[in-house]
Formats: structure tokens, sequence, C-alpha cells
């Protein structure tokens, strides 16, 4: 049976306090009881339904977390103040002092800094692998490993990672598998595939209007009440809660993300395709020369495509800047990170977003000084807009 994400999304049925088509915003930061009895069962996490602090839970972000459940398959979902906000407590919840994660390299920079650098004060320690190659992963593993950590499309180099293959070993060695799927929403649906545990920025393609940070976790309703819990969640000591106002403008903003991911998917297919026949070194799933190319395929819901994201590489990080410039004076895009925005977002990776890496390990996992990556807008004309980068290409010797 094919799944069908954005379905899921859509049946969802919510309405306003007085018939409204939107869910009314919670806008209270703490709830009245009618009983203290029904307070301390709150506390105690026995009373459903009941709301006692919005750092716990509020009606608005129990509404954004429901959708994003239903978009990934799973129990349940809490949503937090930015990705980060959501990597860092699941992994804490997760792992004591003393146990070990298998991680991929090549992962978002914050990901990795907090991995290499943070956790191992708290005794935590990661081995990073090449995800791609199974047998290393699995080498990798000791019997203190709790968590499997990959990103399904992995930032920047654009790798994939074999979700069926990785949970089939955390299911073996008794680990969690977390998938971080912030760059492939809807086109990869990871729980399907056998993941635990789906994180997502928010703040990328699933908002899509760069007005906010925000992050999610989804996965079953133990491991998200695990995170909730009053005494020892890290959901709900760490802090990380997002504002009830902002999920009710995210959870708005869901609603067209199957539509904006097939333009993206769309225009990134369409400039991958040209700028590699024009002998560029092009990076994207969706071409046959990628690595993954078969795999993603075998992985994907196929309707919203190989997604947004895609690299070039220009060949030296001045003639990068030169060209990221003068795209931007051009208005085809701006110099900034981040993506999922409706305009075209480049930056050099290696002095900026995975700066976080050492050189020397940005060089053995591929990530050259002359790669620059896209996510690729919505334009309504890509045709006008491959044109326009050619035309800068050309002027700065690069094609
Ligand atoms: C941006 C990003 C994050 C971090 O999310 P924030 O919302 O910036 O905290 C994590 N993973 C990936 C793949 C990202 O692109």
């Amino acid at each position: 049976m094919t799944f069908k994400p954005a379905n899921n999304i859509q049946d969802l049925q919510y309405f306003g306090e007085f018939g409204g088509v939107n869910p009314s915003i919670s806008d209270s930061s703490t709830y009245t009881f009618l009983s203290a009895k029904t307070m301390f069962d709150t506390f105690e996490g026995n009373a459903d339904g009941c709301y006692l602090y919005s750092r716990h839970s509020s009606p608005s972000n129990l509404y954004l977390g429901e959708a994003l459940a239903a978009m990934e398959g799973t129990e349940t979902a809490t949503v937090t103040a930015s990705g980060m906000g959501a990597i860092t407590p699941v992994l804490l919840q997760l792992c004591d002092a003393g146990d070990h994660v298998v991680s991929s390299r090549t992962i978002y920079g914050g990901t990795y800094a907090f991995l290499k650098n943070f956790t191992p004060r708290l005794g935590i320690t990661t081995t990073f692998v090449d995800i791609t190659k199974l047998e290393i992963v699995e080498a990798a593993i000791t019997p203190r490993t709790k968590v499997l950590y990959c990103e399904s499309v992995s930032n920047p180099l654009l790798e994939v990672a074999d979700i069926k293959g990785l949970a089939a070993i955390a299911k073996k060695h008794n680990l969690k598998l977390i998938v971080d799927n912030t760059f492939s929403p809807l086109s990869i649906s990871p729980i399907n595939l056998g993941a635990d545990i789906v994180v997502h920025s928010l703040t990328k393609f699933i908002n899509g209007s760069s007005d906010t940070v925000g992050g999610v976790v989804c996965g079953t309703q133990e491991l998200i009440d695990d995170l909730r819990n009053v005494n020892s969640g890290a959901a709900m000591l760490l802090g990380s809660t997002m504002d009830s106002l902002r999920s009710a403008s995210v959870l708005k903003n869901l609603r067209t993300l199957h539509i904006r991911m097939m333009q993206h998917s769309y225009n990134a297919t369409y400039l991958a395709e040209r700028f590699e026949k024009d002998g560029l070194k092009t990076v994207y799933p969706g071409l046959a020369s990628h690595p993954s190319h078969e795999l993603f395929k075998s992985m994907m819901n196929e309707k919203y495509g190989f997604g947004g994201m895609m690299t070039l590489d220009v060949g030296s990080l001045d003639k990068a800047n030169a060209l990221m410039e003068m795209m931007q004076e051009r208005n085809l895009g701006y110099l900034a990170v981040s993506l999922g925005f409706y305009k075209t977002l480049f930056s050099a990776p290696g002095s900026s977003t995975s700066s976080e890496i050492p050189e020397d390990e940005q060089a053995e996992m591929g990530l050259s000084d002359g790669l620059i990556r896209f996510s690729i807008g919505l334009d309504a004309d890509i045709e006008r807009t491959y044109n326009m980068m050619k035309a800068c290409m050309e002027e700065l010797n690069i094609l």
C-alpha cells in the first residue's frame, strides 16, 4: 500500500471555538482546573485532554503536532521552538551517561557540533560513519549504543540513507533509528520504511516562509509522553517549547506543503538536468548520475519528486562567491543559509553552514571549496531562471 502523507494531513478536521475554519489559537500560558484533583492527576500525566501549562503542551501545539504525526505516520508528535530544540532533547532522552550513538558523518552542522562537542561533556559519545555503507554502520555499534542517527537526504552533500537497511540493523541491535527528514518532507516517509523516530526542522520546507524557526519530534505516544514528563522529560525540562501563536501559523503553511514540494522538485529537476548537460558537476538525487538515485526512487512517494536541494561545484571558493553575489544582484535568489523558501537560496557550505566540520574532514567527505548549495525556489518560469543563471556563469567563465 502506498503511503499518502498529504492525504493524511488533509483528512484532519479542526474547527475553531466559534465554528471558524481554523482552530482557535490558545493565547494562554496556564490553564484553570475545575477541581484540585484533576490538577494533581494532570501533573502525574493521568488526565487526558487537560492542559496544565504551555511549556508542557497547548491546544495549538497539539493541533500542529497531530498534523505532523499524520504526515509521518506516527502515533503522535511534539513541536518545539526550533529544529535543534527537537533533536537535542530526543537524543538526551534516549541516552544516559556512558551511552553511545552511531551517526552519519554528513549531517546538519549544528547536530554534528552537538554530538561531537557537547554530548561528550555528559558522557555520551558518538562514532561518525559513512551512512551509505551499512557494514561500516554495523561495525561501529557497541554494547552501549542506543541510537542510530541519520538524515534521509544529508546536508549538504545530498547523500541518501538506506532507511530500510538501517532499520534492520537498528532492530537487530535493539537501537532506536532517528531520521532527520528536513530535506525530504512528503517525498520520503521514514516510519513507513522502518525508522522509529522522525525529527524535522520546521524552519525549512514545512513552514516554507522563512519567518520562524521550529521543530518536531514524531514518534510513539510513549516516547512523546517521556519527552514531556514533568519530572524527567527533556523537552519539558530543557524548555524548547514552540509558542502557540507560531504553531498556529506553521499549521496554516503546512497545508500547502504538497503543492510547494512538487514545484520545488520540478524546478530543481529542470535546473539539475540542464546544468549537468552543460558540463557542471551537479549533485541532485533526481539525476541518474547520483550514486543513490535508484535507492531514493525505491523509497520515495513519487508524486513529490526528489526535492528542492541541489549542489553545483563551480571550481573554487572565489568563483562560488562571485557567482552567488551576481545571482543575488540579478534577483535570482538570495545569498543566505536555510532552505525551503519561495526564493532560491544559496550558500557555500564549506565556509558557512558546515564550518563546524574541520577542513580535513570536509575534504575527506567530498565537501569541496567551490561547492554551492542551492535550495531551489518556487519560480514560476524556471526556463527564464536557467537562462539568467547560465548568463552569470558565462560572464564569470564558469561555463
Ligand atoms: C536547519 C536544520 C536543522 C536545525 O533546525 P533549526 O530549526 O535551525 O534549529 C536540523 N537538521 C537539518 C537537516 C536542517 O537543515
